[in-house]
């Protein structure tokens, strides 16, 4: 079945961001990797199940970018759909317009660059994405004549790897905050005019709070943006260069109002730091939070759930005035749920690399006493039932063997506290981009020691998260209880084994060449 008048903008993606991850979003990680223990389909039921679509191929819940660009297109007057990649055949031969947006197009960002290069095998995010550009209704439609834009957080990805942009015949690629410009790209389409190659949306090009569009479908989760910008300034970020912009509570609650309808009964607040909601600078403000926090129970959602904070904002706002408990008392008493599963950065346990690389994360502290702020941070987020997921950066440039000391002496503190924590390698981004370190690193012998840190502390804690956070899923708990027992097992065959594999480190075993497509 199609419609008439046709979709003129298919808007898609492929399966591994097409899904709800079973409605955990932590469980979307497992997309960073190949499958790992068992046969690949069975890894994607777990971490990508197909979502529920219409007759018409389209997804009841989507990613939340994508519905923002749905949301301008329709706003605009443009008829546009976002549809599920099984379905593009019913779309395609009458569109005009495939647009793609993405996180990690080739796995080119932590994790999936860590996993890539200590199995050698390609992520699933890489592998999914490459065979939706080689389906034959995406080839036919390019044979046709259709246009293709891309976009999305990696779109900056596309800059090193020309020959599949030459090769799979992709016509614009937007770099930034999409809603205004692809308004100008889709009328251009339509009115057969020439497109740019390489669109940047500058940070004083983004939209501004009344330019970025309601969503009108359902988000995977019920994720809905609470603001955008981080005032941070980490030199390895890009998203600190946009502006900071609080997104308005009515309008968050309205996104909330429009996941209800489609019977997504959850609020996933996304922000780079959802304490400093409302916040003038790095400490968070109550009123601004709770005010937001009470709106969104007023909706009546069955749980709220934060994307990341930052753990300075979680000790200055808790040092001032209690804010973490105030909120949580709030969350725990308005809903009935237990506790919140958080993403955060430590990223090093050196002050000071801290101090060259990112001074402005412990802020309001000084970078000297980032370790301390840590530890209290995990502390207070332990006492008020919230469970970080917290990311460890190896790579990052001045990096010095007493800086990774230094950060294994943090795990080694941490580990009490109910966590997970996940080592990245660094990825040239932002003002430190760098095309032969991100296409070409070694994981060094030096940095075997944290991730083998991170992998016991995770391992420790993982299978009572699991129990927690999965509860309601007996097949996906069983399914992710087998595969921990999986890694406990090859971590003990590896544990006799870490005197070699630092050896093999140094021999360059583990370098990370990206395939040719
Ligand atoms: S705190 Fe996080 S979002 Fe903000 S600049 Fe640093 S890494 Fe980026």
């Amino acid at each position: 079945m199609s419609i008439d008048p046709p979709i003129d903008f298919v808007i898609t993606v492929d399966r591994t961001l097409m899904t709800d991850h079973h409605g955990k979003e932590f469980i979307g990680f497992m997309t960073t990797a190949p499958a790992v223990g068992m046969p690949e389909k069975l890894w994607m039921w777990i971490c990508a199940p197909k979502p529920k679509v219409d007759e018409l191929g389209r997804p009841i819940v989507a990613p939340y970018g994508l519905r923002k660009v749905e949301a301008a297109l329709k706003r605009a007057g443009f008829r546009a759909e976002i549809i599920d990649p099984d379905h593009l055949d019913k779309h395609l031969p009458r569109a005009k317009a495939l647009m793609i947006g993405h996180h990690d197009f080739f796995a080119f960002c932590a994790p999936s660059n860590v996993w890539w290069a200590i199995t050698k095998r390609e992520p699933v995010n890489r592998k999914h994405f490459i065979k939706l550009m080689n389906s034959e209704p995406v080839r036919a439609f390019k044979r046709r004549g259709g246009k293709i834009v891309i976009g999305g957080p990696a779109a900056w990805q596309w800059l090193h790897v020309e020959d599949l942009w030459d090769s799979w015949g992709v016509d614009t690629v937007i770099d930034g905050e999409a809603e205004k410009v692809i308004v100008d790209i889709a009328q251009r389409i339509i009115d057969g005019e020439p497109l740019p190659r390489y669109v940047y949306v500058a940070p004083h090009e983004v939209p501004s709070v009344e330019e970025i569009p309601t969503i009108v479908g359902a988000s995977v989760n019920g994720l809905v943006e609470i603001m955008r910008g981080c005032p941070r300034g980490c030199r390895f970020c890009s998203v600190t260069l946009r502006p900071l912009r609080y997104i308005p509570i009515d309008m968050v609650v309205s996104e909330i109002e429009v996941n209800k309808k489609f019977g997504i009964n959850h609020a996933l607040l996304h922000s780079e730091d959802v304490l400093l909601y409302g916040s003038y600078g790095v400490v968070p403000r109550e009123e601004p939070l709770l005010k937001l926090h009470e709106a969104i129970i007023s909706t009546r959602v069955e749980t709220i759930g934060w994307a990341h904070v930052s753990l300075a904002a979680v000790v200055a706002g808790q040092r001032e005035s209690k804010i973490v408990s105030k909120v949580m008392d709030l969350i725990k008493s308005g809903t009935g749920q237990k506790f919140i599963g958080v993403q955060t950065g430590i990223e090093t346990g050196s002050p000071r690399l801290a101090k060259i690389i990112m001074p402005g994360k412990s802020a309001p502290f000084p970078a000297e006493s980032w370790p301390d702020i840590v530890e209290e941070a995990f502390a207070i987020m332990a006492d008020n039932d919230i469970v970080p997921a917290a990311t460890i950066i190896l790579n990052l440039p001045e990096e010095k063997q007493e800086d990774l000391d230094a950060t294994v002496r943090l795990i080694e503190r941490l580990r009490d506290y109910p966590s997970l924590i996940v080592p990245m390698y660094f990825v040239p981004m932002g003002v430190l981009k760098d095309k032969r370190a991100l296409l070409n690193f070694s994981i060094k012998p030096e940095h075997v020691e944290v991730m083998w840190m991170c992998l016991e502390h995770s391992l420790k804690w993982a299978p009572e998260l699991a129990r927690k956070y999965l509860a309601e899923n007996p097949f996906v708990r069983f399914a992710i209880r087998l595969f921990l027992r999986f890694v406990e097992w090859k971590k003990r065959s590896l544990e006799r084994r870490v005197r070699e594999i630092i050896e093999e480190a140094r021999r360059g075993k583990y370098t990370h060449k990206p395939v040719e497509v």
